[in-house]
């Protein structure tokens, strides 16, 4: 085996690559192997999507999957930073894959081409150890919670409008889940204003969540949600209140040992 394959540990090339965030305040050695170790799944992967799976495969989480369906529009470009214009009308996640995977030889990264249904949404999170959730619609954000609860993996959710973008972090089991908080469905605006720069910054923040809970660095804003409305210029945080009768997560024994 040369030092580029090992799988259990760090090659030299590894470790040279991840200086930066190896030390004091930021990732152990022994995190840097648990990320390597670790699988994300993000969904979708456009503005917000698509800088955390960025942020995921160049910190070396060890396997991404993405799942995006559709081809690049124009629209995409002010915020879409996977793309390009040379991209334009080809297939969002193929190309977005081939992106990842040139930033980082160290990490797989597997493309889903479309938005998953119940059951492989499921299949997806129980395949995971965190789920990214980073849809448009609030019926695949609930979705995706229900998967991650069924599977007792990590949730965290970021949302945008306008200027303005939430992220919230949740355990099942342990924390609030997303249905809590949207018992019922809110209406969806298809084509809502957002600006590319405050999708970036959910879906950074949202890698950054991931990365401390994968690695087990800092502390993780469990059962927080963080608003940043950029057009007014605040910032604040909310803890989440579970529902009792929540229909996703009243009935749920704790969080798996270790999530
Ligand atoms: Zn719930």
């Amino acid at each position: 085996m040369t030092e580029d394959e090992a799988t259990d540990t760090l090659s030299p090339r590894e470790r040279e690559r991840y200086d930066r965030q190896m030390g004091p305040g930021v990732l152990t050695a022994e995190g840097q192997e648990k990320l390597k170790s670790a699988t994300a799944l993000v969904t979708r992967t456009g503005g917000m999507g698509g800088p955390a799976a960025l942020m995921l495969t160049m910190a070396g989480v060890g396997r991404v999957i993405i799942a995006h369906g559709g081809e690049l529009i124009s629209p995409d470009l002010n915020r879409q930073i996977l793309g390009s214009e040379p991209l334009l009308g080809k297939p969002r996640a193929l190309y977005f894959a081939a992106y990842l995977r040139s930033m980082n030889r160290y990490v797989e990264v597997e493309d889903i081409d479309h938005e998953p249904d119940d059951e492989e949404a499921k299949e997806l999170a129980e395949r995971s150890d965190i789920v990214l959730s980073c849809p448009p619609t609030m019926e695949e954000r609930l979705r995706l919670n229900r998967a991650a609860s069924e599977a007792r993996v990590p949730f965290l959710d970021a949302a945008q409008w306008g200027m303005t973008g939430t992220l919230a972090v949740m355990k099942p089991g342990e924390t609030a889940c997303l249905q809590c908080l949207y018992p019922e469905e809110p209406p969806f605006e298809e084509l809502f204003p957002v600006v590319g720069a405050i999708s970036s910054a959910m879906g950074s923040l949202a890698a950054l969540e991931a990365i401390k809970i994968l690695s087990g660095s800092g502390q993780p804003m469990w059962n927080r949600m963080l608003t940043y409305d950029g057009y007014h210029g605040q910032i604040r945080t909310s803890d989440l209140r579970r529902d009792p009768h929540c229909g996703c997560c009243s009935s749920m024994p704790s969080a798996r040992e270790g999530s």
